[in-house]
């Protein structure tokens, strides 16, 4: 029988086991609370019809609970030193496959199509923080089909995810997270739950994918486009956000046209800009070119 990783002393027998030394590079922070792994199970929804997709098992602590509830599970890790020991945590278990590779350079529609023919999976994952928004713009933008996203990320990141207009956390993430899913704010998680502990706070939420999207967008690139304009300049009104960017195909004075024609005042800021704006302000802007 493998190690169950629910208790915390059995995380320090295999890494002690294995000589194993943590790699910051890698963002590792192991999770060591059965608390948080039973709600991020639950709040995932995982049953025995779920192909799950796991990114960065590490020792393989969430992947056990993973093969326990689904029908099958597919890991992927970049760390070498990680699987001997993810083989030997996972033995007991028939319906997982451990890849060794980055994510950012897996073949995730093949992987769907291959393993689930192409139907919606799940996916869960503490993520390696340094490439949270890396990873989650990467599964929306490719299109990998999934029916949700549920993920560990930095406390300030997962506020960002769910920011409204006019508030301080409000940008870019929060347009493009939008856009694709409904977020929902699953836990808080203090430092004490990871060995090594964080020095950030850490927050788990899940992103609920779109059937369509909620808004209508004539060209999602322009939208998106405007979006990082108006945010990349945020002190400056969203007239003059898109007018510097240099990649907006308006001339000022239609740039200030087509924000009025909103119904919006002329010196508005980006930052006050619902989504439907955004998308109906795109369209405009999309026709005058
Ligand atoms: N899931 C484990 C847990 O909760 O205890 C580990 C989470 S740890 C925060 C992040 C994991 O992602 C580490 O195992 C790390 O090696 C792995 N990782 C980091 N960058 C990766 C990448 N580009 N592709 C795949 N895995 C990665």
């Amino acid at each position: 029988m493998a190690t169950d990783l629910s208790i915390p002393k059995n995380t320090i027998a295999i890494l002690q086991k294995y000589n194993f030394n943590f790699q910051k590079k890698f963002g590792q922070n192991f999770l060591i609370d059965s608390h948080v792994l039973d709600k991020i199970i639950q709040a995932a929804d995982i049953n025995q019809e779920d192909f799950v997709l796991e990114i960065g098992p590490g020792i393989g602590t969430m992947t056990q609970y993973l093969c326990r509830y689904a029908r099958e599970v597919a890991a992927v890790e970049i760390d070498k030193n990680l699987i001997p020991i993810l083989n030997e945590t996972l033995s007991d278990y028939q319906n997982v496959e451990i890849i060794h590779k980055d994510i950012l350079k897996t073949d995730l529609i093949h992987l769907v199509q291959q393993k689930n023919s192409g139907k919606p999976i799940k996916i869960v994952a503490n993520l390696p923080y340094y490439i949270t928004t890396p990873i989650i713009m990467g599964l929306f933008e490719n299109h990998v089909p999934a029916h949700s996203i549920t993920v560990m990320v930095q406390k300030e990141v997962a506020d960002r995810m769910q920011a409204e207009p006019g508030s301080k956390d409000y940008g870019a993430l929060s347009l493009a997270v939008q856009y694709y899913a409904r977020p929902q704010l699953v836990a808080n998680v203090p430092p004490n739950c990871f060995m090594p502990r964080p020095n950030v706070g850490s927050a788990v939420i899940r992103l609920t994918k779109h059937q369509a999207p909620p808004v209508s967008v004539e060209d999602e690139s322009l939208m998106f486009r405007m979006i990082r304009a108006s945010f990349n300049q945020r002190r400056k009104t969203l007239a003059n956000g898109l007018n510097n960017a240099g990649n907006i195909p308006a001339s000022k004075e239609q740039i200030q046209k087509s924000i009025l024609s909103l119904g919006v005042p002329a010196n508005i800021r980006g930052e006050a800009l619902t989504l439907e704006q955004f998308a109906a302000l795109s369209n405009r802007i999309r026709h005058i070119s």
